[in-house]
Parts: structure tokens; sequence; C-alpha cells
């Protein structure tokens, strides 16, 4: 298999080449030159499969250049009952992405069992171990450097915690995150993390890690790499659980599903698409955002305008305040029928903090060829979602997975079971609860006194050359 780049003018690569990398030297993000598509006797052997098996099956598919005997390895090593077992006390930890049926028809795919409890786990432990892997066949290390405001720094952490060759420099906001995420991030102690707390927001640590990635002598010398929500690797561990999710909720493959995939920069629900392009049943992908719709403004109108910080809102599901959807380009490309001309003329506005406007084009009447509906849900939306959850089936839903499941609904209809995506359990997003429903979430026993551990992290100040100095010290 080899990948090109939506922007048509880099080499194609092989999966390997593209595992450490973040965009394609031409600045656009590798897709594989076709998908790979199923028979009806492969769909068949599939249905009984279990999670292991399953994601054999569809990653041997992207990732041919490693041995069959490797990749089956790694994969076992890492979806195991044992790393996804912190789900509900009724929950099975062997189904790795349990699927619960609230009522006839109506599911909930816990995606959020792993070990920071929301479901970018489901990918990055599988990069944890294919970065060990594949560092210690060339013997090289990476450094990877990020910024986090919350799920995806420990989900990273977590993933690459005494992991051989692997170092992770994680950028925070000083005093800004969550009690439970503070503590999660801060109270590993393996050598290999290092938490930094700068004193600014999201934005301020966002941007010291790209003024050190822009730094090419400083990147290259030090082996910096990044684990961000392009990583193609991320992106096709995630085409798993929807082969997953479509076999528990059905008896046959003649049956259609809808997926409902709360969303903000585009991963989760791509890798829907990657699933039904490779043939699975997806009816339809329903695309949920918060207050920040700039991915439901797209869907209803063909207009897409990413927003800047100033008009990005903070919310009560703030993994999905992103107004820079990062892999919507991979979408696009194929939505505008692989055309890598048209793609760099739609980002050569959008690069330059501009728009573009699909609406009267071939391409926009295509949007329902490839599944996609979308809708939007508010805080109150939010609220109201999970006081009914919880009073109709004494079940409790973090708040992401609360937009997820009030936009489903909007767009369910008969003939199709549908499934909505867990994306983080409720500890994790403990005042909100409380507002709901006047009483604090369960949580997992494992994280019970998760605050009272010891804490470890170094704090500095908005300062590029400080970040440098401190990578260069512990290198
Ligand atoms: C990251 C995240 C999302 C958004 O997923 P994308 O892949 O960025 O669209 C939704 N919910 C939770 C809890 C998350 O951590």
């Amino acid at each position: 298999m080899q990948y090109l780049s939506t922007r048509g003018q880099a080499a194609q690569k092989s999966f390997t080449q593209i595992l450490l990398g973040g965009l394609m030297e031409d600045g656009g993000l590798a897709l594989p030159l076709a998908y790979p598509t199923l028979t009806a006797a492969e769909l068949t052997a599939m249905r009984g499969m279990n999670y292991r098996e399953l994601a054999f099956a569809v990653l041997s598919k992207f990732a041919d250049d490693i041995p069959a005997a490797d990749l089956q390895a790694l994969v076992d090593k890492t979806y195991t009952a044992a790393v996804y077992c912190n789900g509900r006390p009724d929950s099975n930890a062997e189904d790795i992405t349990p699927l619960r049926e609230i009522e006839p028809g109506l599911f909930l795919q816990e995606l959020s069992n792993g070990p920071t409890l929301a479901f970018k786990d489901m990918a990055m432990q599988m990069l944890g171990n294919l970065f060990e892997y594949a560092l210690g066949k060339s013997g090289e290390t990476l450094n990877i450097l990020g910024a986090t405001s919350g799920d995806t720094g420990s989900s990273a952490e977590y993933a690459m915690r005494g992991k051989r060759g692997v170092k992770v420099f994680m950028l925070s906001p000083y005093g800004k995150m969550s009690a439970f995420q503070t503590a999660q991030m801060f109270s590993l102690q393996d050598p290999n993390i290092f938490n930094l707390a700068v004193r600014g927001v999201f934005d301020d640590a966002q941007d010291i890690v790209k003024a050190v990635s822009n730094d090419l002598a400083f990147k290259g010398k030090h082996r910096i790499g990044t684990v961000n929500s392009i990583n193609w690797a991320r992106v096709v561990s995630q085409v798993v659980y929807y082969f997953k999710g479509y076999f528990a909720a059905t008896k046959s493959n003649s049956e259609q599903v809808d997926f409902s995939v709360p969303s903000g920069n585009f991963g989760n629900i791509c890798a829907g698409h990657i699933a039904r392009m490779m043939g699975l049943p997806i009816r339809k992908l329903i695309l949920a955002t918060n207050e920040n719709d700039v991915l439901d403004e797209f869907f209803r109108s063909g207009v897409y305008r990413p927003r800047g910080s100033a008009e990005t809102h903070q919310t009560s599901s703030p993994s999905m305040d992103i107004s820079k959807a990062s892999n919507f380009e991979r979408f696009v490309f194929d939505l505008v029928g692989r055309d890598p001309a048209v793609v760099r003329e739609l980002w050569a506005a959008v690069d330059k903090g501009g728009a573009f406007d699909l609406s009267n084009t071939p391409y926009f009447p295509r949007i329902e060829e490839f599944g996609f509906v979308s809708g939007r849900s508010s805080h109150a939306d939010r609220i109201a979602t999970i006081r009914r959850v919880w009073e109709k089936h004494q079940l409790m839903i973090d708040t992401h997975t609360a937009d997820g499941l009030k936009v489903g609904l909007e767009h369910r209809e008969a003939g199709a079971a549908l499934v909505v995506l867990e994306t983080a359990l409720p500890t994790k997003f403990e005042e909100t609860i409380v507002e709901a429903l006047g009483q604090k979430p369960w949580r997992p026993a494992a994280f019970a006194n998760i605050e009272a551990l010891p804490q470890r992290s170094t704090v500095v100040d908005v300062d590029v050359q400080q970040v440098k100095d401190f990578i260069v010290a512990n290198t």
C-alpha cells in the first residue's frame, strides 16, 4: 500500500514511512492511493472475529510493509481486556469497545474504557506500540512534543510511558485543566514523560509547539515528532471499532447501521468514512458538533469557514472546542473526486485564514452519496440529554456523548440501527454532570484517589527558548 498526499505534489510513501511524520512535504495529508475494499466473503468472515482479529484484518490492509507476525503481535499486545478495563461495572472488557443497547435499535458504543477514559486511547495505545516497534528496528529515538488542553496529552503520555526510544514533552496551560485531567498527567512518574505547565492559555502552548517545529534545524537535531490527530496510524486504528460496532448491532451483513459521532478535528468520523469506503454497510455518518459548529455549517451549507481563537467558544464539551478541523482535508479530497489541484486551490484560501464555498459546485450534492449528515448541540441540550438518559435508563453519559446522542436522535430513521459513539466517561467532566444530575458521576475504581497522588511538572513562561532549553537538557 502506497500513500499519496491530498495536495498531490509529495512523493508516495509506505505506511512505516509516514508513521513518524506529520504533514506530507507539500503540506497535504497522507491517504492510501486507493481504499482497500472487502469482498462479501471477507465481511462474512469478519463477523465472527474478536477485536484483535478484526484489528489485524483491517490494519494489515493498510500497513502491509510490517511483517504479518509482527503486526499481529503489536495488535495482540494493544487490544487486551487489561488495557480497556475501566468501563462501567457491567461492561465486558473482553469486547474492548462493548456495545450497550439503550432501547431497541439504539446503541452506545463504549470507546472510553482505556487508560485515560477517552476514545483517543483506542488509537494512541496502538501508536505507542507502533512507535516503539519502528524505532527499535531503525535504532533511532524520538522526542514527542505536544500541547494539550486535556484529553490528548494524557492519552499520549499513557501510551508512550515506559516505551523504549521515546520521550514525551507535553505542554499544558498552567492551572487551566480540570483537577482530574491534571492529576492524570502530572501523577505519572515515568522518567520518559515530561509535563511542562505553561504560564498562559492553550493557544500559547500550541504556538510554542509550532515555533519549535518550524525551527527545522532544531527539529532535526533533537528528533522532534508529534502525535497529533492528523497522524495516519491514529486515523486507521480507529477504523476497527466501526467494524466491531457494526457487527455487534446487526444480525447479518444485509442490514445497515447509522453512526453518530461527536466531532472536533474530524479524526473519529474520518475513520467511519474510511470504513464505509471499504464496504462496511454504514448508511449514515451523523456528525455532531457543539457550539463550535464549523463542520455542521459545512455539511448544511457547503461553506467551510474555520474560525480564529477569538471566535472559538469555551464549552462544556471542551474536547470539541475546535474551529479548524485538521483531518477535514482528507474527506474533501474524496469529495472533489481525489483531484489534488482542487484541494490545493481550496486550502490556498484556508491556509491564509479564509474560507471556501462548495454550494454551487457539483461536489456539494455528493455529500449525500458519502452518507454525511450533521447537527449541533448546545449546553442546554447537553444538560437535558444527560438528564433524560439518566431518568429513563439510569445511565450516566458524558457531555460529548450527549452531543452525539442529541444530534443522532434528530437524524434517526427506521430501517437502520443507530450507534452513538461514547467518546469519554462522565467522571472526566464531573462539574457538568453535577449541574445536570445534582450528584457526582461514578468513577472507575482505579481512579478513586487520583487527585491525591504526588504530582510532577515544571512550570515555564510563554517562552520558546525556555522550552527548547528544557528539551536539550533532558535528551
Ligand atoms: C477528541 C475528542 C472528540 C473529538 O474527536 P475528533 O476526532 O477530534 O473529531 C470528541 N470527544 C472527546 C471526549 C474527545 O476527547
